[in-house]
Order: structure tokens, then sequence, then C-alpha cells
């Protein structure tokens, strides 16, 4: 097995969660809208499931809906956001660093006609309330800012945007994207304010192939669907239940809240203790971002492409991103906008944690690094 240090872009399926989907794949697989006991039984335990996510979350069962991914949850919030508000205004804001779920979404409604502000992040990949306050307009309907960045580890300080938001106009639907906050960094959606939030299994020890939409009780009469066809979902997002993923989600779910006190503590001194490790011995290393989220960092090396060392890595058996997993190689464009040298923009890798990492993979990583800038300084003299 390689050294897995990528799990911003996906993470290993715990065994509590593959043992719950086993049971449905192999057991109790019936379709939850059939009449009879089996169908019945996956009805009462999608219940419970739903239960469980929700409470890791934060939130009450019935504003939780579950979908195919956290792409599938950013789309329908931003799409049923504007256009739930569409008579009262057409100004978006968002930011220029989201996930493609979003800044894609937020493209494809400007050639709809809705305007977007993307904010600009600082040279550290933040982004400030006074800024967002700032980019507020007469006809802002909507706002989609992410709860943690997916490459930057940056946390937004969503809570007093929404604060700011409101009291401009209490109408405005504002959503985020914490796909990377889950289960990462203590929240909930009403302590944030939001109207809609989105979340993903496959960051936190679930399968890929399942997210969730919270949609707050208050708005829910706002909300239209994304997609028509059968009753599931309360009516609101049809398609037949996965209900192995949802059973796993569920699980995942249980694990990693039980963890969340120390995973802060672990995790972060991890990434520390690897970044002062990369710091010793690899020569011009730059840290890019040092992450507010425990579980992510970036760093550069300098006149070598993230592209290159990313290979180089992979062949000595490390997983390292050089980006988001949803750029394959194109240049990021949450770096790009943060403004850096093109050398350091050039340069750039993405390390991400779990509980599971250890200092001897850390070890491992900074002895491998040094041995490729080692390698290829010398190919590059020669
Ligand atoms: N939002 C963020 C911040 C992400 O990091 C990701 C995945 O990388 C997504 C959304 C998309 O989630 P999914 O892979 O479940 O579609």
């Amino acid at each position: 097995m390689p050294i897995y240090f990528d799990h911003a872009a996906t993470t290993a399926v715990c065994p509590e969660a593959a043992q719950a989907a086993y049971e449905v794949l192999t057991g109790n697989f019936g379709n939850p809208s059939s009449g009879y006991g089996m169908g019945r039984r996956a009805a009462a335990d999608i219940k419970v499931w739903r239960a469980d996510v929700a409470a890791a979350l934060g939130c009450t069962p019935a504003e939780l809906f579950f979908t195919s991914c956290g792409t599938e949850a950013d789309n329908w919030a931003l799409r049923a956001a504007v256009r739930a508000m569409r008579r009262r205004g057409n100004h978006i804001i968002t930011t220029a660093v989201e996930h493609s779920a979003v800044l894609n979404t937020a493209r494809a409604l400007e050639e709809e006609g809705f305007r977007v502000t993307y904010l600009k992040p600082d040279k550290t990949g933040h982004i400030t309330a006074e800024q967002f306050k700032a980019a507020l307009e007469k006809d802002t309907v909507a706002v989609s800012m992410m709860l943690v960045n997916n490459e930057t580890g940056a946390i937004f300080p969503v809570a007093q945007c929404v604060k700011a938001a409101k009291a401009h106009n209490k109408d405005i639907l504002f959503h985020t994207d914490a796909v990377q906050g889950f289960c990462h960094i203590p929240f909930t959606p009403k302590g944030l304010g939001v109207d809609l939030l989105s979340i993903s299994g496959h960051k936190i020890g679930a399968p890929k192939g399942i997210g969730a939409l919270y949609i707050k009780k208050e708005v829910q009469g706002k909300i239209k669907n994304l997609m028509f066809g059968g009753a599931q979902e309360d009516g609101r997002r049809p398609g037949t239940e996965p209900t192995a993923q949802i059973a796993a989600f569920a699980a995942a779910c249980k694990v990693a809240k039980a963890r969340l006190n120390d995973y802060d503590t672990q995790v972060r001194r991890l990434k520390e203790y690897t970044l002062e490790r990369l710091q010793e011995q690899v020569p011009n290393l730059a840290v890019v971002c040092p992450g507010d989220a425990p579980h992510i960092c970036a760093i550069s090396l300098p006149g070598y492409p993230s592209q290159m060392v990313m290979t180089d890595l992979d062949g000595r058996g490390f997983c390292v991103s050089n980006g988001s997993a949803c750029h394959k190689g194109k240049p990021s464009h949450v770096f790009a906008a943060m403004d850096l040298p093109t050398d350091v923009l050039k340069g750039v890798l993405r390390i991400s944690f779990s509980h599971a990492n250890t200092r001897a993979e850390a070890d491992a990583l900074a002895e491998a690094l040094s041995q490729i800038v080692k390698e290829r300084m010398t190919v590059m003299k020669g």
C-alpha cells in the first residue's frame, strides 16, 4: 500500500462503514419504496441512518436530504437559491476559490443572466467578512461561501458573513459547501446560521457516491427540486435510495463524530510535525498555507513543477496532490487566485492527513522529497 497523504481528495472506507454497506448489499437490499416487509425494513433503516447523519451534522433529520455526492448538493443549493429569489434580484456572491462544483454552477448561472461576484483571497488564501460586506449589493439574492477550502485548508468566516448578509437583506439565501469541514472541524448549520449546507461521504470514511444537502426548515418552502421523478427524500430528490451508501455514510459519521474531539489535536500535531520535518530536510521548501483546518496544508518547491514532483513521489510510493483531484493536472485556480510568485505557484503540492497517518510516514515523506530534490537538481545541473 502507498503512503497516503491525500485525504482531502478521498479517504479509505472505514471498517464500520464497509460492514454496514456489505450487510445491505448482500442481505437487507430491499427497495425502500416496496410495500412488503423487506422494503418496509429498508425504509425504516433509512430513517435511522438519516438520524445518525443528522446527529453528526447537528440538525434535525427532516432537514437532511441525501444526494449522490457533494457536487450534486452544491448544484442543487445554488440553483434552487437563485430560482427562489429570481424576482428579487440577480446578484450572487461566491469566492474565486470554491470547489469547481460551486464555481462552475456559478459560471453556468452567469450564462443564464445572473451577475456573480467572485471574492478574491489574499496571499494567505483567506477572505474577510469586511470584503464580503463590501460586495453586498441591493439586488444580492444568494451567497455560496465554503467553510474550509479544499486546497489551502483556510477556514472562511461563514458565520460572520451570514450575519452581514441577513442584516443587509433577511431574505438572502446563504449556502456553504462544508464538504471539507464536516467531521473535521466542529460546527453546526444553526451555529453558522446558513440556509443550505453541503456534505459528502467519501471525505470522512464512507464510500464515494453519497452526499447530503441540509435545508433549513424555515426555507424549505422556497427550495425547489433539482431533479424530478419519484417521491423519495420527501419528494425533493428522486431516485431509488442508495441504501448501502447511506448505511455506510451513517456508520462513518458515528465513527468520525466520536473521534472529533481528539482529531483536531492529533491530526494538527502530525501536520505541524510533518511541516517541520519537511522544512528541515528539503532545501528552499516553502509553506504556502499551514491550513486552519487540521487536515490540510500546502507547500511548494519553487522551481520544481508540482506534476513532476507528484509523479516522482508516486514512483516512491507516496500519494500527495498537485492541487485538488478535480483539476486533473491543470494549474489550480485556488493558488492562481492567491497571486503567488510564478515559481511558487508552479511548485505547489497539497498534503492532507487523517487520524491514521503516523510520524514514521511523515519522516519517510520528508526523506523522499529531499532525495527527489537532490536527484532532480543533479539532472537539471547536468
Ligand atoms: N466541495 C469540496 C470543498 C470538495 O473538496 C469536494 C471534493 O473534492 C466537493 C465539493 C465535491 O464532493 P464530491 O466528490 O462528493 O462530489
